[in-house]
């Protein structure tokens, strides 16, 4: 597709190659893992240079479903290519192993998603030094370089505490030291930010979210520009990557239908956020979107939209079990981890547990909201008896 259209319509006609279908809209689903090859020379042919992908190789290398999703992200995004993984985690994972040594230092926003973090715990044994930085620290990243650092990771707006990062002037600073900067861009989808435009040189998506939609699959997507895509391919390569070809398939069905679904979940958060807001219960609503609000300005000048993930913090005087009452007795927000599909969701986040000390400046409980696709009076009624149940002495 040319660059001309607009996101909607390359959502929609993204990645197609209806020729190659038999005229069919949607490619079939391969499953599979050999490939047969016609001579031992079209082996070595295709073999010669597995980052090329000339031809189907291997099941694990990828197929048709997986060369039809990664090219549909690249073009979105604006990027070289795109590395598919079996989840959003192992996309992060196998983004920085690729691109570790021993000897290493790295930057993490202090606001990353928990099990990012984890993972940074498993690198120490291996000599490859990790520091959390403070995800509002802009161009001041450049006190926090050292000769070793190799990379800058960001996550923006953060998944549980929702801070905005300025982005662009994270990625010039790195760019005149020459270190790789990756953003895990799953709150905003490619629909509504578009990192690698604004010189960042790695996009990761947990497509497992919005982008399937359905809450019914785990897919990793990276997004790479062109000095990093052969090093992250091969690094993808080399630690056994294999994204599920029905996984691949559903989430490129749900890429079809995104800016639709975003749409509604951008307009029914914002509402409940306007609402909690003045609730006499929250002390603070997390929502870029919401004038006044923290990060309200970068998010402003950066994204076209807003996904709908929100979280709110309750007075402090609210103690856990009053808090537990009130999730416990929601009826149509469930309580369960990941967000992006149809159904609203709520989640008790606990950055204090984690992040760098004395950071976190919250003081009430935090409860992290996923808006789904349900009635928004419904929803807003469900709330109302929480609160109910949370002033019950
Ligand atoms: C859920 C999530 C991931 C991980 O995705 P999985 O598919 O669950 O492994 C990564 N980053 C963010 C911001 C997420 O919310």
């Amino acid at each position: 597709m040319k660059k001309k259209y607009a996101v909607e319509t390359g959502l929609v006609h993204c990645g197609q190659d209806k020729a190659s279908q038999g005229g069919f809209v949607n490619p079939p689903l391969y499953r599979g893992s050999t490939v047969l090859y016609e001579s031992v020379a079209a082996m070595e042919e295709i073999n010669s240079d597995p980052l090329k992908l000339k031809a189907p190789a291997y099941g694990r290398f990828g197929n048709p479903n997986s060369r039809a999703f990664e090219s549909a992200l690249t073009e979105l995004e604006g990027g070289f290519g795109t590395v598919l993984t079996n989840s959003g985690l192992s996309a992060v994972t196998t983004t920085i192993m690729s691109l570790v040594k021993t000897g290493d230092h790295i930057l993490i926003s202090d606001s990353c998603y928990y099990p990012t973090r984890n993972f940074c715990n498993f690198l120490s044994p291996l000599g490859i030094e990790t520091e959390y930085y403070d995800p509002e620290i802009g161009s001041g990243i450049e006190s926090k370089i050292r000769v070793n650092t190799r990379l800058v990771f960001m996550e923006s707006p953060g998944s549980i505490s929702f801070e905005v990062q300025d982005v662009p002037a994270i990625a010039s600073v790195c760019k005149k030291k020459g270190i790789t900067t990756i953003i895990d861009n799953t709150w905003a989808t490619p629909l509504f930010f578009k990192p690698l435009l604004l010189g960042v040189d790695i996009s990761i998506h947990a497509a497992t979210k919005y982008i399937t939609g359905h809450a019914d699959s785990f897919l990793g997507a990276i997004i790479c520009n062109e000095a990093n895509y052969p090093t992250v391919r091969a690094g993808a390569i080399k630690l056994g990557q294999c994204a599920g070809a029905e996984d691949v398939h559903r989430s490129l069905r749900g890429l079809r239908t995104l800016s639709v679904r975003l749409r509604a979940h951008e307009q029914q958060a914002l509402v409940l956020a306007e609402w909690l807001s003045t609730r006499p219960e929250v002390q603070e609503v997390l929502h870029p979107a919401l004038p006044g609000s923290r990060g309200h300005d970068i998010w402003k000048r950066d994204f076209t939209g807003a996904s709908g993930l929100f979280a709110i913090i309750l007075k402090p005087h609210y103690k856990k079990d009053s808090v537990d009452a009130m999730i416990n007795s929601l009826k149509i927000f469930g309580l369960g981890h990941s967000w992006g599909g149809f159904e609203s969701l709520v989640l008790p986040g606990h950055p204090e547990t984690f992040r760098l000390k004395g950071s976190w400046q919250g003081k009430g409980a935090l409860i992290r909201i996923h808006v789904g696709l349900e009635n928004l009076e419904d929803l807003k009624a469900d709330l109302d008896l929480g609160f109910v149940c949370l002033n019950r002495p």
